[in-house]
C-alpha cells in the first residue's frame, strides 16, 4: 500500500517571511522516504520549520514530521535512540521521569531531532557541553542515491561532520542516537543579576563560567554609559535536597502542555519604538534587587516563549526576521558596542527581545557549525521597508570584526556571512541555499 502524502501548500518559517509554495512529501515509511528522494532531482529535507528565515523552505520538500518514532532507550546508560521528526518537547516527557535531560537545548522545545543536528543547534550551556553533535553518537543518513549510510564521528567521519550544522545539504536524516544527561530534579537553581553596562556584562560572563547555563536579556535602547544594560540569568540543575517539600513529591515532572494561543497577527503598529522602550524599562527594573534567586521549572527557566504558542504573529503579517552573529572572543566587546550603536541609531528599527550569550571552545571537526569561541548576539527585528539595508549594515559591522551570522535564523545575509563550502550543489537544496549560490 502507497500513503506517502503530498500536499501543496503555502508554509514559511517561524519569522514567517518569506512564503513558499510547496509540495510537501511526507511518509512514516523509510522505504517511501528512500523513493521519494530518488524520483526528486530536487529536494528539502524539513523538520518542524522553527528555523527563522528561508532554511527548510523549497519548492519539493521532504517533511520529517511523521518519523516520529522513539525507537529504542537504555535508562542504565542514558542512550535514546529515535527518528528524525521526533520533537524534543516528546523526547523531554519521555526522558524526564527516568531522571535524563537534553544534552543541548535552543530557546524552543518544540523543533525536531533532525533539525537540531542539521542546524548543530547550541543552548546555554555550550561553553560547558558544546553543540548537539558532541552528544550524538550517531544517526542514518538518506544520501542522494537512496542509499542509508550510518555516520558518527568514527564511522563516516567526514559525512557526519559535513551533516552537522549542514542545514540537510547531506541527505535526510531518518534517526539519531543522543547521549542524555542525567539529572536529579526537573528544577533549575537561577540567579538573576542587574548588570548595568556591555563592560561588566562581559566580565560577569567571565565570573560565571562555573554555571552550566548562562544567558543575558540586554535593553538595546539604551546608549552612553548604560549601552548594553541588562540582566544576566544563570542556571544550574537543581539537586533533590534543594527542592522544597511539595516539589519532593514529584521531582522528575516533566513540562505540561497548557499554553495560551495567539489566534491572529497583531496589527503591525503596535509594536513600536513606544512599546519596545516600555517594555524594556519595565523588564529592566521589575527586578529591584541586584540579585535575585530561586528555583523554577525547566519549562519556566529554558522555553519562557513556548508558553504562548504561534507567539511569532505578534510580529504582524509581514513576518520578522532574527539576526544571530557571533564575534571571536578579542573583537567582541568593540564589535558589539558598534552593533548597538548602529542599532540604536537606525531610528526605524527597534527589538525587544535580545539575547547574549558566550560561546565556549569549539570542536574543530564540526566546520560547518555555527559557533565559534566568543560572543553571540540574537535580535528579533519586524520586516519593513528598509530592512535588507539595515541588514546589510549589519552584515559589514560583522564582517569587520571576523564574525558570521546563523543559517539557522537568516533570510537576508550574503553569503560572506557564512561558513560554506565552496561547491553547494546538490539534490538537497532549499531556498536558502539557492538564494547564496547566486
Ligand atoms: C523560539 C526559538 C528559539 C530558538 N533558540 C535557539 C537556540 O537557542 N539555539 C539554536 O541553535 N537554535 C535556536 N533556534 C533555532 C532552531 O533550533 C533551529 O532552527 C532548528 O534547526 C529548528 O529545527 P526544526 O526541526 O524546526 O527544523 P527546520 O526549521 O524545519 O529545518 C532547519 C534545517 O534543518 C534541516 N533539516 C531538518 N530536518 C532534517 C532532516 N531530518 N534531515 C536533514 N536535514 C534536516 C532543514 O533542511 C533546514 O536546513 C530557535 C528557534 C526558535 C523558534
Amino acid at each position: 500500500m502507497n500513503i506517502l502524502s503530498m500536499k501543496t501548500q503555502k508554509i514559511a518559517n517561524w519569522g514567517n517571511y518569506p512564503n513558499v509554495e510547496s509540495n510537501i512529501h511526507s511518509s512514516e515509511y523509510i522505504d517511501e522516504v528512500i523513493q521519494t528522494v530518488k524520483n526528486s532531482d530536487q529536494i528539502t529535507p524539513r523538520g518542524n520549520g522553527r528555523s527563522y528565515g528561508d532554511a527548510s523552505l523549497g519548492e519539493n520538500i521532504l517533511s520529517c514530521l511523521e518519523l516520529n518514532k522513539i525507537l529504542a532507550f537504555d535508562p542504565n546508560n542514558g542512550i535514546l535512540q529515535c527518528q528524525s521528526g521526533v520533537l524534543l518537547s516528546d523526547i523531554l516527557e519521555f526522558i524526564l521521569p527516568h531522571g535524563y535531560f537534553l544534552p543541548v537545548t535552543p530557546g524552543t522545545k518544540f523543533i525536531t531531532v533532525g533539525g537540531a543536528i542539521a542546524s548543530d543547534v547550541h543552548g546555554k550551556n555550550h561553553h560547558v557541553d558544546g553543540c548537539f553533535s558532541e552528544h550524538t553518537l550517531n544517526f542514518n543518513l538518506i544520501d542522494s542515491e537512496g542509499n542509508i549510510v550510518s555516520c558518527s564521528a568514527q564511522n563516516n567521519k567526514s559525512l557526519f561532520y559535513e551533516t552537522v550544522g549542514g542545514m540537510g545539504r547531506t541527505g535526510v536524516i531518518v534517526d539519531a542516537t543522543i547521549k542524555l544527561k542525567p539529572i536529579e530534579t526537573s528544577f533549575i537553581k537561577y540567579e538573576y543579576q542587574k548588570v548595568k553596562n556591555l563592560d561588566d556584562m562581559m566580565l560577569s560572563f567571565e565570573n560565571c563560567l562555573d554555571w552550566t547555563y548562562s544567558v543575558a536579556w540586554l535593553d538595546v535602547l539604551k546608549g552612553g554609559k548604560d549601552m548594553g544594560r541588562g540582566i544576566l540569568m544563570k542556571g544550574e540543575h537543581a539537586k533533590l535536597s534543594e527542592l522544597k517539600s511539595t516539589n519532593r513529591k514529584r521531582p522528575l515532572l516533566p513540562h505540561s502542555n497548557k499554553a495560551i494561543n495567539m489566534p491572529f497577527f497583531l496589527p503591525s503598529f503596535v509594536l513600536n519604538d513606544y512599546t519596545v522602550k516600555l517594555f524594556n524599562f519595565l523588564y529592566y527594573n521589575k527586578q529591584l534587587a541586584q540579585l535575585k534567586n530561586g528555583i523554577v521549572h525547566y519549562d519556566t527557566f529554558f522555553y519562557p516563549l513556548d508558553s504562548i504558542l504561534n507567539w511569532n504573529k505578534c510580529y504582524g503579517k509581514n513576518g520578522f526576521t532574527q539576526y544571530q552573529f557571533v564575534l571571536p572572543k578579542k573583537n567582541s566587546l568593540d564589535g558589539l558596542k558598534a552593533f548597538l550603536n548602529k542599532l540604536r541609531s537606525s531610528k526605524n528599527f527597534s527589538s525587544f527581545l535580545v539575547v547574549l550569550k558566550l560561546f565556549g571552545k569549539t570542536n574543530p571537526s564540526a566546520h560547518w557549525s555555527f559557533p565559534m569561541e566568543g560572543y553571540t548576539l540574537a535580535l528579533d527585528i519586524k520586516i519593513k521597508e528598509g530592512i535588507q539595508e539595515l541588514i546589510k549594515e549589519f552584515d559589514d559591522i560583522v564582517y569587520k570584526f571576523g564574525g558570521r551570522v546563523y543559517l539557522s535564523k537568516d533570510a537576508f545575509s550574503s553569503r560572506k556571512m557564512f561558513n560554506l563550502p565552496d561547491n553547494l550543489a546538490g539534490k538537497f537544496t532549499s531556498v536558502q541555499i539557492n538564494r547564496l549560490k547566486k
